[in-house]
């Protein structure tokens, strides 16, 4: 139990919203869909929310009292793009952070592989996560030309891929009331 939470004296700064489609699943895994309280609370008045569950924590202004959503759902249902946008980011999640030619995790970028000057393109079918050491040593060279080849070759992924990358993710703080909505192997601070 987040003890800390319960204090009226917690900055409202500390009580985001997680954001569920009408579907009750999140919007967004990863990054996690979350709102500030004033989006939130600006939400359930413009009535595109339900509130689902609520912090102790109360805002006032002169007129009203309320307590700061800690999850809403959304009243219309929002389709998710089949195709998620091709960005760094996005490849990224898909090679789960990863250099897909040692597996480390620092520094990390875009590697063609088959290189631009031999006509690849940057695209999801042409483009890997790896770390500036092993793009530097790829340099311009094919994969059998290098001997390096990507633990897994590039493809476009499903936002259900995407999703399912970003549970791997949880960001550091998770309300106790989030976790019906999220299945994370993790276990809450104390
Ligand atoms: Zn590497």
């Amino acid at each position: 139990m987040n003890l800390y939470l319960r204090h009226q004296n917690v900055s409202p700064q500390a009580c985001p919203a997680l954001v569920l489609n009408a579907d009750y699943r999140p919007l967004s895994y990863y990054p996690l869909s979350l709102w500030c309280w004033q989006d939130a609370i600006k939400a359930v008045f413009l009535d595109r929310v339900n509130i689902v569950s609520e912090y102790d924590r109360t805002v006032k202004s002169p007129s009203f009292e309320i307590r700061i959503p800690s999850v809403v759902s959304l009243k219309e249902y929002v389709r998710p793009s089949r195709h998620p946008a091709f960005t760094r980011f996005n490849v990224f999640l898909r090679d789960r952070f990863s250099c897909q030619y040692c597996g480390q995790q620092d520094e990390l970028t875009f590697d063609h592989v088959i290189p631009r000057s031999k006509g690849g393109a940057t695209t999801w079918d042409n483009v890997v996560a790896a770390c500036s050491c092993c793009n530097l040593k790829k340099g311009n060279r094919l994969p059998h030309e290098a001997h390096m080849t990507p633990a897994q070759m590039p493809y476009q992924p499903t936002i259900s891929d995407l999703h399912r990358n970003g549970r791997l993710f949880p960001p550091n703080h998770l309300h106790e009331s989030w976790m019906d909505y999220l299945y994370w192997d993790t276990v809450l601070e104390p």
